[in-house]
């Protein structure tokens, strides 16, 4: 019912180091989507790679203006500014994505949650406005649970929110739910080996298809961004990668990195650096990196285990790495200093 996906630069990183020597004959294609670089790789012996490359992009830049918080005219922006107190109807791309979130804020008791983006547009981390709050202001915008419904009038989907101080924002979900339809356009297309690479999230279908073995993906060291701390091997699943060193400010020397702690208002601050997870859906994988993160390694874990298929790879403050139980099905292989 759900979905999921992951991995970031280092992830990339190493795709592109680790195969351009031999990929000279791969379809490769990169555009700007959702503030990131999206990049899909095709197998050579791929029919027709152009028309799945121009249908999975045009696919992407439709959801691109249904979730986009940047887009003025997006979905997004329009249903934030009527939902509060009245009915508003959204398109079913939209209906999906919410209400995969708001299982996510619920099994995650809050830790992720969809509806801070008056918090997010606040701290304006990753932008040119990005400050430290006051307590007062981060204060009054803490949310609110069960604040957002959606229910359907038989026709279309419906979205209300009772809070005046709620925005939702998909900013922790959208680049896993484009990657996992960008894979079932590619599938539509008869691709079956490709990689799909949206910031820290990569989903991979098939296998490397010159190596006919799984794809290794490299999990960036949070420590030390440019390097990687370790690799898996995956086919057929995505790795998604949250960490501090993503979008940050610093001020007297603290850093304040983009992922928000909802019970407090502030960067989260449970002992992680960086989480990684792995799974079928790209969308499941991105909810899940943002939820732990914020969670921490004791009950992130224990989420982790709960769910089916499921794994995580955690990076902590002080440098040791934490990963679920079941994480050698993936040939998880740290790299040595
Ligand atoms: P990235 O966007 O770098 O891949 P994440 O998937 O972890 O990283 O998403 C972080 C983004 O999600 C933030 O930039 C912000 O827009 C939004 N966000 C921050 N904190 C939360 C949270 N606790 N729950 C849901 N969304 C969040
Ligand atoms: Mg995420």
């Amino acid at each position: 019912m759900r979905r999921s996906a992951l991995f970031i630069l280092p992830i990339y990183l190493l795709f592109c180091t680790g195969c351009a020597a031999d990929d000279t004959a791969m379809q490769t294609r990169t555009e700007a989507l959702m503030g990131t670089y999206v990049t899909v790789t095709l197998s050579p012996a791929s029919t027709d790679p152009q028309a799945a490359l121009d249908a999975a992009f045009a696919r992407a830049q439709e959801l691109e203006q249904i979730f986009s918080p940047t887009i003025a005219d997006s979905e997004l922006n329009h249903v934030n500014a009527s939902a509060f107190s009245q009915d508003t109807a959204v398109s079913e791309d939209f209906a999906h994505l919410l209400s995969e979130s708001l299982y996510y804020m619920e099994i995650s008791d809050g830790a992720f949650n969809c509806t801070i983006g008056k918090l997010i547009d606040l701290w304006g981390i990753g932008t040119e406005d990005a400050h430290v709050p006051t307590k007062a202001e981060i204060t009054s915008l803490l949310p609110e649970t069960n604040s957002v419904s959606l229910s359907y009038d038989g026709i279309v989907p419906l979205v209300r929110f009772s809070d005046e101080t709620v925005q939702l924002h998909f900013g922790a979900v959208a680049k896993g739910y484009i990657a996992d339809e960008m894979e079932k356009v590619l599938s539509e297309h008869g691709i079956e080996d490709a990689i799909i690479s949206l910031g820290g999230n990569v989903l991979t279908m098939g296998q490397h298809p010159e190596k006919q073995a799984a794809w290794t993906i490299g999990i960036t060291d949070p420590h030390s961004p440019s390097d990687i701390i370790g690799t898996v091997q995956v086919s057929g699943m995505s790795v998604v990668t949250s960490g501090n060193y993503e979008r940050y400010f610093e001020e007297n020397g603290v850093r304040f990195h983009h992922i928000l702690d909802p019970s407090t208002g502030y960067p989260a601050n449970a002992g992680l650096s960086g989480t990684t997870i792995i799974a079928a859906s790209s969308l499941d994988c991105d909810a899940l990196s943002t939820a732990v993160y914020v969670l921490g390694a004791e009950e992130g874990l224990a989420l982790i285990e709960f769910l089916p298929d499921t794994e995580a790879i955690l990076i902590m403050s002080n440098g040791k790495v934490r990963c679920s139980s079941g994480i050698e099905n993936f040939t998880f292989r740290q790299v040595m200093e």
